[in-house]
């Protein structure tokens, strides 16, 4: 049985899926205005996690991810300027763009940032969903959702776009635990031509002055929709009014998501058009999360100009369940990487000959994915194998089995070996011999000199493991 952590209920669930064996999953993508960091990074893997994890139940997954390429507003209040817009000037470092090809090059803008995060999610080994949506793509959907809106009375106009009526919606804080007193407290700020605080935009009307570069003619006006149109409309689209899984990072619990729950309950009559909410916690760094907007982030190329294997990357991520926050640091990555490469070197001493998959890790290992996508415990399980008294073929393949889920390449070890400089490799051999010849003092030797060199020599019978300090 497959036990799921679901943000509504604040539970863990037992999870069953509404058209067994199928199994609808969205998940919230990037906005393409810039690169994505490696915070972000974090929450594709936890997705790809329980992808792998569904998938390895027998489920059949339909998986959906959108691209925000329009709407996505610098503030979450819905003001200020649209993010791909200030992304456009940015890069275009002021110069005038004919409007004739403004089009052309915000599209062109969004479809360099697509395509380098499909680079990224490929690196670290994630599974590509089964279908990209963009926002521009479905603004026909994104309208009816609002006329939708409209019709069944939940929203109001101000001077500047049709917005969603919090207050007609009483289980509008539920997935945010916002109680009444928040939802109180929020009423004393300035909300302008909003009636509360929590009213968001459904679709926003293009001003004056602003030279939209992307803007469609609806109920009455030149305009754009909000940000969170875009993934009701999109899910309803290819998963059906009332599907399984939603996720994303936590950051979305309380605005994004909250605001998208409202939209499908309130557009659909269904009492939860999404029966599991998952969140993934935050990679934080000094404290802070990490994150587009405060300038300072890292990408996985700035880890891969230090020679950090994706993969580590990856490794590092399922070091900590998904459900805490993690904090990352250059020196944390380094160890994980040294981890990932000691893992390797064990795994490619144990032969290539296959063998069978022990049935009780077997057992252990869905145990503990199923419980909450536990991959700590995986990971510590498959010290467990290596240590085991299994024969070497069978642990090979039982831990090859474990990868279906990790996603660690282990069966492709050749390609990102551990790099082990020459005089490293000359010590180890020469120490080989000298121990064949029973010279157990120059062996000595040699294994000092190894490890002043920041290196760890294990016998293994006739052969040996390097390991990085
Ligand atoms: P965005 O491009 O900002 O919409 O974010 C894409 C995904 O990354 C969303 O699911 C966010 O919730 C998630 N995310 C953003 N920052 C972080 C972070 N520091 N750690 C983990 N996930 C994050
Ligand atoms: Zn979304």
């Amino acid at each position: 049985m497959l036990y799921l952590y679901n943000t509504l209920t604040r539970k863990k669930e037992e999870f069953k899926p509404i058209n067994p064996p199928k199994v609808g999953l969205y998940c919230c993508g990037p906005t393409v205005y810039d690169y994505q960091h490696i915070g972000n990074m974090r929450t594709y893997i936890f997705e790809d996690i329980l992808r792998r994890t569904l998938e390895y139940n027998d489920y059949k997954v339909k998986h959906i991810m959108n691209i925000t390429d329009i709407g996505h507003l610098v503030s979450d209040a819905d003001e200020g300027e649209d993010k791909m817009m200030k992304a456009l000037k940015r890069e275009s470092k002021g110069e005038m763009i004919h409007e004739s090809s403004q089009r052309k090059s915000m599209v062109k803008l969004a479809n360099k940032y697509t395509k380098a995060f499909q680079e990224d999610l490929k690196k670290l080994n994630i599974k590509s969903p089964n279908k990209y949506t963009k926002a521009t793509k479905h603004i026909k959907e994104q309208i009816k959702l609002v006329q939708t809106l409209i019709d069944k009375g939940y929203t109001y106009e101000t001077s500047d776009g049709i917005y969603f009526d919090t207050t007609k919606y009483p289980e509008y804080g539920k997935l945010a635990l916002l109680d009444g007193q928040e939802l109180q407290a929020g009423k004393r700020i300035d909300l302008g031509e909003k009636k509360d605080i929590h009213d968001f935009a459904l679709w926003k009307f293009s001003q004056p002055n602003e030279n939209r570069i992307m803007e469609w003619s609806a109920f009455g006006h030149k305009g754009f929709p909000g940000w969170h149109a875009e993934c009701s409309a999109m899910s309803q689209k290819y998963l059906g009014k009332h599907f399984d899984i939603h996720c994303g990072g936590i950051d979305h619990i309380p605005v994004h998501h909250t605001n998208e729950r409202a939209q499908n309950n309130c557009a659909t009559g269904i009492e939860e058009s999404v029966n599991l909410w998952m969140h993934g916690e935050f990679l934080v760094l000094d404290k802070d999360k990490m994150s587009k907007s405060a300038g300072t982030f890292i990408t996985l190329q700035d880890a891969i100009n230090k020679e950090i294997n994706p993969l580590a990357y990856r490794y590092f991520c399922l070091m900590t369940h998904y459900g805490k926050a993690l904090s990352f640091s250059w020196s944390a990555l380094e160890s994980a990487q040294n981890g990932l490469n000691n893992l390797y070197s064990e795994i490619e001493n144990l032969g290539k000959k296959k063998g069978i998959l022990n049935p009780e890790f077997k057992e252990k290992l869905l145990n503990s994915m199923n419980d909450d996508l536990n991959m700590p415990q995986v990971l510590a399980l498959i010290s467990e194998v290596l240590k085991s008294n299994l024969k070497n073929k069978d642990k090979l393949t039982t831990i090859l089995e474990f990868d279906k889920i990790l996603g660690l390449n282990l069966n492709k070890i050749k390609k990102q070996k551990l790099n082990i400089p020459t005089n490293i490799k000359d010590l180890a051999k020469k120490r080989l011999k000298v121990r064949a010849e029973k010279n157990w003092t120059e062996s000595d030797r040699l294994r000092d000199e190894i490890n002043k060199a920041g290196w760890i020599i294990e016998d293994t019978g006739d052969s040996y493991i390097l390991k990085k300090k």
